[in-house]
């Protein structure tokens, strides 16, 4: 239906032209204002599809009306403009026609009328479908297709607009990392529900004025206008990160993700504001979920050495910059050395050293980590076996697993291939992995467990109190060995309640059946107190520290020579 608005005082003249519509294939209403003020008030109320517009009326005339149509318009009329007269000048239609009239007809050629106002209409038609199309390319432009929040050309459009005219303003890059691209490529449909599920709850904890943008897959971020102080951020960002800490349900499957946030308040521009928050996102240490980190102007160096590291990894291990160190492990009671985990070290080639505090969580964002650590298990099989086959006492070896290695879908048969491959029997071998292998639930962690188990091999907990400390973990998870944490380790001796956990935590892992190694043992106290406790086996710079391949096999002969 089209709307049409006539400007005309004569009633004839305005049923004249209403009979001529009703005669036409033209279906629209007609509106008809006498005044100024009626014209106002009709170009307030809606945008017409067609004007046409009398001459003289009582208070204002076609040119005047072509003014004030312009004016709502902006300068132009925005809908198209016909004037009908008995009695102009072609010096006032000329005039007309330049003020923005699309045609000037006489009153006494209504026959001729029609057919114009049909051009007209079937322009109006085109423009309007031009206008919404138009519209919602721009819309399409500026919004994430999957969940209809604004992207990333509307954030920086609108941090630009806060920073111009409200100067403060706080941003938050929400994360949820390499999981979620991982499962948006495996499972489309369910990463597409995550994405819409993670904006669901994000919005319900973003206050009306705070504009909330999916950048890209699990990518969000917030703008905050009127940020109060770093509390305000703070106490936001633990909101954030605690509505997407229960799991999701994604039809047959689900998952639980860790989100990651960094900050920033203020900056010179949107793009200054996005590398800021970047560069505090990039701080937030990537093996604990929940976390949140506000930039510092330091940040920068430290996101700059991230990114060189990383690049520096993807060439470490062809260039072959990775070593693995030994350190052993001996039983608390009589000293005698049963085994040694192996750890991963890198040295990079221009700055020397680094520790695996900083690279591990590198190769774990970057997803490198599959195929080095998959290397760190073969070399660590291969050594144990050098050992074995140089005649010293056999010893059990343990390798560290991450998260994503334990869940990466080729595990087992990498496992297997090596385990073939080196000849070591796979009770010799030690799987260390943590509680964060639990992010992908409890069942689907059983599983995997479950197939190694049937390889034979083993796992020990790792770092056990460091994280989330599940004793139902413990009780469900078919481990066998609970390796307590420095952390309780170091402060034995001055903490009576540290004390009373490495106790407990002990006596616990004895009734599950599960053998218990302290790990960070660095003195004699420390060392006779956990003999008091019956835990099984020590790891510290007490009695070794991490020893190069041939340091090892030296301190292995040599106890080996002592025990004889
Ligand atoms: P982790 O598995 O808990 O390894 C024990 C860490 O404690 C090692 O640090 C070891 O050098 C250190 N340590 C042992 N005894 C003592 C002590 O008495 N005092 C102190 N202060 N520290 C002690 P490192 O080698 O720096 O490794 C740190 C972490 O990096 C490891 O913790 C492990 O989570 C990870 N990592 C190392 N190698 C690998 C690897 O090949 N793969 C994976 N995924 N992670 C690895
Ligand atoms: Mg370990
Ligand atoms: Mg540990």
């Amino acid at each position: 239906m089209l709307h049409i608005l006539l400007i005309e005082d004569s009633d004839d003249d305005a049923e004249l032209l209403r009979l001529a519509l009703l005669d036409s294939e033209i279906v629209a209403q007609l509106t008809r204002v006498a005044t100024r003020a009626g014209l106002i008030a009709a170009l307030g109320e809606r945008t017409w599809d067609l004007v046409v517009c009398d001459h003289h009326l009582p208070d204002l005339d076609a040119l005047i009306a072509l003014d004030i149509i312009a004016a709502a318009g902006g300068g132009e009329p925005a809908m198209p403009v016909i004037v009908m007269s008995g009695t102009m000048e072609t010096a006032e239609a000329v005039e007309a026609m330049h003020r923005g009239a699309r045609d000037c007809m006489a009153k006494q050629d209504l026959p001729k009328l029609l057919p114009v106002l049909e051009r007209e209409i079937a322009h109006a038609r085109a423009q309007a479908e031009l206008r919404s199309a138009r519209a919602t390319l721009q819309q399409r432009a500026e919004q994430n297709p999957v969940t209809g929040l604004p992207n990333r050309a509307r954030l920086e459009l609108h941090l630009q607009t806060l920073l111009r005219d409200e100067g403060a303003v706080a941003l938050l890059l929400i994360e949820a990392g390499r999981r979620s691209h991982a499962i948006r490529a495996l499972l489309p449909d369910a990463g597409h529900k995550l994405q819409q599920e993670m904006a669901r709850r994000l919005a319900m904890q973003t206050g009306p004025e705070d504009l909330l943008a999916h950048l890209d897959d699990g990518s969000f971020a917030v703008v905050m206008p009127h940020c109060s102080g770093e509390a305000a951020l703070a106490a936001l960002a633990g909101r954030l990160n605690q509505a997407l800490e229960p799991p999701f349900e994604l039809g047959d499957y689900r998952i639980a993700i860790s989100s990651r946030i960094g900050a920033c308040r203020a900056g010179d521009d949107a793009e200054h504001m996005l590398l800021a928050a970047t560069a505090a996102l990039l701080q937030v240490d990537a093996r604990r979920g929940g976390a949140y980190r506000l930039y510092t102007p330091d940040m920068h160096q430290v996101g700059k050495r991230r990114l060189i590291l990383e690049s520096a990894l993807h060439q470490a291990l062809s260039r072959e910059e990775f070593e693995l160190h030994y350190q052993p492990k001996a039983s608390i009671s009589n000293g005698t050395i049963v085994g040694a985990e192996a750890l991963l070290r890198w040295r990079h080639p221009t700055l020397g050293p680094i520790s695996p505090l900083e690279f591990v969580p590198i190769l774990e964002d970057s997803g490198l980590i599959v195929e080095v650590g998959r290397w760190v298990i073969e070399q660590a099989c291969l050594q144990a076996c050098r050992w074995r086959d140089a005649g010293l006492p056999p010893i059990n070896i343990a390798v560290n697993l991450s998260a994503a290695q334990f869940h990466e879908s080729g595990l087992i048969d990498t496992i297997r291939d090596i385990l073939a491959g080196s000849h070591l029997p796979p009770e010799r071998l030690v799987l260390e992995i943590t509680e964060r292998v639990a992010i992908n639930g409890e069942a689907p962690t059983i599983a995997v467990m479950d197939a190694l188990h049937r390889l034979g091999v083993r796992i020990a907990l790792d770092d056990f109190g460091a994280d989330y400390s599940s004793l139902g973990y413990l009780k469900r998870f078919p481990i066998d060995t609970l390796k307590i944490d420095r952390m309780f380790i170091t402060d034995l001796d001055a903490s009576e309640a540290d004390r009373n956990i490495v106790r407990a935590i002990v006596a616990m892992g004895h009734s599950l059946g599960l053998r218990v190694v302290a790990e960070g043992i660095e003195t004699e106290t420390q060392r006779a107190f956990l003999a008091t406790c019956a835990c099984d086996v020590m790891q510290g710079y007490l009695y070794s520290r991490p020893l190069p391949a041939d340091d090892f096999t030296r301190f292995l002969a040599s106890t080996a020579l002592q025990q004889a």
